[in-house]
């Protein structure tokens, strides 16, 4: 098969979605007016952030579509059109690149049931003499008034974690041979870090009914990512370790492999899962939408004066990060 040969492949199994009036065929997708006010882009570059003997190509282009629609969520969004870049290398054929887009199509269905906006209308596609690479820009919509911004956090608001930490990046070890497989962790961990969930519709509710005061999806690692919301808005925080939920198998394979968990709870990135800073008088509305929607939401500290700092507290004691790598050490 040829490029042409692929892209009319991609556009017999793509149907454009709704608020765009063409997608794959023209020169450019052409969209409805003023629909669409958020624009993310993120590009997966062959073993650099993904390798295709670590994940099958539906898993790979289910992670990379998973990467976008978890920075929509974070801004209280709906997801919208997107464009898929692909530079196709060595070992690359055109099935495999199907496989990728069924892979974009799955997530889409596992997380975003009713998204009626979301697909694909567009690309572009070369081949290259280096590594493959995806690249997608996705489109989204603000779901409230505003878009959720990093930089709103204030003093006093509480800080809320959805699902537990550190899945994705136990898996990574798992994939990365450190354990012999285990099927009571091996296949949930590996599918955590293949197949992560991105919370698109806990974001945009949250967007669309203008709960959190910041907010920011887990992709580097939670300490990282706070770190994030609290330079742009300008506060402390003081997160308590203790209250961020544990997912037995993460602490699972942290004893089987003689190490301790809170680095990766910590420092594990690509779970995207929600973090965010919510006002004390918004903190009911939160609960009560979560036990109904079965979400997992945690309150795991709170946002204080940017003199303050930045403190991360268990067990009674301050426990000093050591931001380059998983080591860590007390002090009292
Ligand atoms: P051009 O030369 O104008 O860039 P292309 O031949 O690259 O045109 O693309 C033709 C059509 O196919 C366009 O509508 C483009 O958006 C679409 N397309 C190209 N590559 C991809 C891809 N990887 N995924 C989806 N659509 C694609
Ligand atoms: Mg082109």
């Amino acid at each position: 098969m040829d490029e042409f040969d692929l892209i009319s492949r991609l556009n017999e199994q793509t149907v454009p979605p709704e608020g765009t009036r063409l997608g794959i065929g023209d020169d450019a997708a052409v969209l409805d007016e003023g629909r669409f006010d958020l624009l993310t882009t993120d590009v997966l570059v062959e073993d650099v952030h993904f390798r295709r003997d670590w994940c099958s190509d539906e898993a790979i282009g289910w992670r990379a579509l998973a990467a976008s629609l978890s920075d929509i969520a974070a801004m209280g969004g709906h997801p919208g059109p997107y464009v898929l870049s692909i530079g196709i290398g060595d070992g690359l054929d055109d099935p495999h690149v199907e496989s990728m887009v069924q892979g974009m199509r799955r997530v889409s269905e596992a997380v975003v049931p009713e998204g009626a906006e979301l697909g694909l209308v567009g690309g572009d596609t070369t081949s290259t003499s280096g590594p493959s690479f995806l690249s997608i820009a996705l489109l989204g919509r603000a779901a409230g008034d505003e878009p959720v911004w990093r930089s709103g956090a204030e003093v006093d608001d509480r800080l809320v974690l959805t699902g537990c930490p550190g899945r994705s990046a136990a898996g990574l070890e798992l994939l990365q041979g450190a354990l012999a497989p285990d099927p009571e962790t091996h296949d949930g961990l590996v599918e955590a870090y293949c197949r992560p969930r991105p919370r698109v519709r806990t974001g945009s509710w949250l967007g669309h009914r203008g709960i959190p005061s910041a907010m920011i999806d887990v992709s580097d690692g939670l300490a990282a990512d706070l770190g994030h919301v609290i330079e742009a808005s300008e506060v402390g925080a003081r997160v308590e370790v203790d209250a961020i939920p544990r997912a037995p198998r993460v602490e699972h394979v942290a004893a089987a492999s003689d190490r301790e968990s809170i680095p990766w709870l910590l420092g594990g990135g690509e779970d995207f899962e929600l973090l965010m800073t919510v006002p004390p008088d918004r903190m009911d509305e939160i609960h009560r939408r979560a036990e109904a929607e079965d979400w997992p939401i945690s309150k795991i500290g709170v946002i204080l004066p940017s003199d303050e700092g930045v403190e991360y507290r268990s067990q009674g004691r301050t426990l000093e990060l050591e931001t380059e790598g998983y080591e860590h050490t007390w002090t009292d």
